[in-house]
């Protein structure tokens, strides 16, 4: 077993060196939750102490699978230095921004404008490589693809695939041309012109995909796991087709933590598509606290569309069965609490039991019996943020785990309240985040609006996606 390796949460199965992305047991219908999460040997690696490098991916290098991969394999410090930053120059050259520590500051101006009694902070990741916090999960993978092709691990000529229309298909097509890899990218019909024209430009190959009437799924995921299985990379930022992607996000976790790790703050919130940002960023605070360099995790928020919600149904059913088993539960423990009070009582009550037997038994029943908990949305989705309309949450189980086991409860957020964050970051900050990119302060406008915000607490909201339509106009 290597320093770094990839261990499925279902199966628990460990990955070869040479597919590090989706576990090789899934099967179709199996109900288990295969998703290969990187884990690390705390023993043989250390979180830098020092900022010796505004680059995450020079400063966090050492906690890459990529990066133990080089080492194990001979390849010397210096040489996957030179690699690293010369790929880092390159998506520079492609996309004129670099990967640089984004802006984790106090929002006084928001703060003022709702009146709070505690501190609001923003990590802004609207200037991130492509315009959103996308880009650092696919330049982890890009790596690890650099290194294990120079290392012969894996074949050079297997093209990149992904399914997306918005910041996913953007950044991915960013970093393979950096990468100067073919990608092949599956839109719907309905995909955004604009967005579609900048895929082209970034010399992408694009498949528009159909829906065929009444037929159930998305054609878009179809037909790239059908690429997939014709030898493409899964070069997603979905969880379950590309576990890897979870680690390059992790960097943003990895300033949260190196940023705040004196005094960590009370609360993050962070808004849910398919989930990848929310489990990097509960990963990345997990293993500072293992290494000591926090005392305490964050309470998680995760923040979705009331819309389209399928993560808080997943996390009101784990917690019901959680309640129902835990030592003197009443009959009705099972009961699902409607309001935000009684859930987040619920929470708190969670977190005090959050190594006990009842919580390892309901994970471990969900990890196994994955359709009991998650499924698709029915409703079709609309929302004005429209980048968190996965109909299923991908990386679910992680982050159920992370709320539990850190008193945090997931938060569903109105139209009008989406409308209301975006309002406010437009007009008290200078910051041009979209609709989808201020989804977790709607989130803090929900509890805000329920007294259930402490007086004097921190709270840090992750702004994560640029408006381009305001960007294109400057
Ligand atoms: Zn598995």
């Amino acid at each position: 077993m290597g320093i770094a390796t990839m261990i499925c949460g279902g199966c628990g199965a460990e990955a070869p060196i040479d597919d590090p992305f989706r576990c090789r047991n899934a099967r179709e219908g199996d109900d288990i939750d295969h998703v290969l999460s990187r884990v690390l040997d705390d023993e043989n690696v250390a979180f830098p102490g020092e900022q010796s490098d505004a680059n995450p991916f020079i400063q966090y290098r050492e906690l890459t699978l990529a990066w133990q991969l080089g080492r194990e394999h001979g390849l010397s410090n210096e040489e996957l230095l030179g690699l690293t930053r010369e790929l880092s120059e390159r998506v520079a050259d492609v996309d004129n921004r670099r990967f640089t520590r984004t802006p984790l500051a106090r929002i006084a101006g928001i703060e003022e404008a709702w009146e709070l009694d505690s501190e609001l902070w923003a990590k802004d990741e609207t200037n991130n490589v492509s315009g959103s916090h996308k880009a650092r999960h696919l330049m982890g993978v890009m790596l690890y693809l650099q290194i294990a092709e120079r290392l012969s691990v894996i074949p050079a000529d297997r093209p990149l695939a992904i399914s997306s229309c918005g910041n996913a298909a953007l950044a991915a097509a960013v970093i393979a041309k950096a990468g100067a890899k073919p990608i092949e990218v599956f839109v719907p019909t309905w995909a955004d012109p604009e967005i579609v024209d900048r895929l082209e430009t970034l010399g992408a190959r694009l498949h528009r995909c159909v829906r065929p009437p009444e037929s159930r799924g998305d054609p878009c995921t179809a037909a790239f796991r059908g690429a997939v299985g014709q030898g493409a990379i899964p070069f997603s930022c979905q969880g379950s087709d590309n576990g890897l992607a979870i680690e390059g996000g992790m960097t943003l976790g990895y300033e949260m933590v190196a940023a705040m790790a004196r005094n960590p703050p009370d609360r993050i919130f962070v808004q849910i598509g398919g989930g990848a940002l929310a489990s990097a960023c509960i990963q990345a605070w997990r293993e500072a606290k293992a290494w000591g360099i926090v005392s305490r995790i964050p309470r998680i928020h995760a923040v979705q569309t009331e819309n389209t919600a399928p993560l808080d149904r997943a996390y009101q059913r784990v917690v019901a069965r959680i309640s129902a088993d835990l030592p003197g539960a009443s009959a009705n423990g099972a009961h699902i609490p409607a309001d935000l009070r009684s859930i987040a009582e619920r929470a708190r009550t969670l977190r005090g039991h959050a190594d006990s037997r009842a919580v390892a038994r309901t994970l471990r029943h969900a990890a196994t019996h994955r359709s009991e908990y998650m499924w698709p949305w029915e409703a079709a989705p609309e929302s004005i943020a429209h980048g968190i309309l996965d109909d299923e949450t991908y990386d679910w189980l992680a982050v159920v785990r992370g709320m539990i086991a850190t008193g945090g409860y997931p938060i569903t957020v109105s139209e009008e309240l989406l409308e209301e964050a975006r309002r406010t970051v437009r007009s008290a900050t200078d910051i041009l985040a979209d609709a989808t990119g201020c989804a977790g302060l709607a989130g803090v406008a929900r509890l805000r609006r329920a007294g259930l915000l402490e007086a004097d607490e921190r709270s840090v909201v992750l702004l994560t996606g640029v408006d381009r339509q305001v960007e294109d106009r400057r």
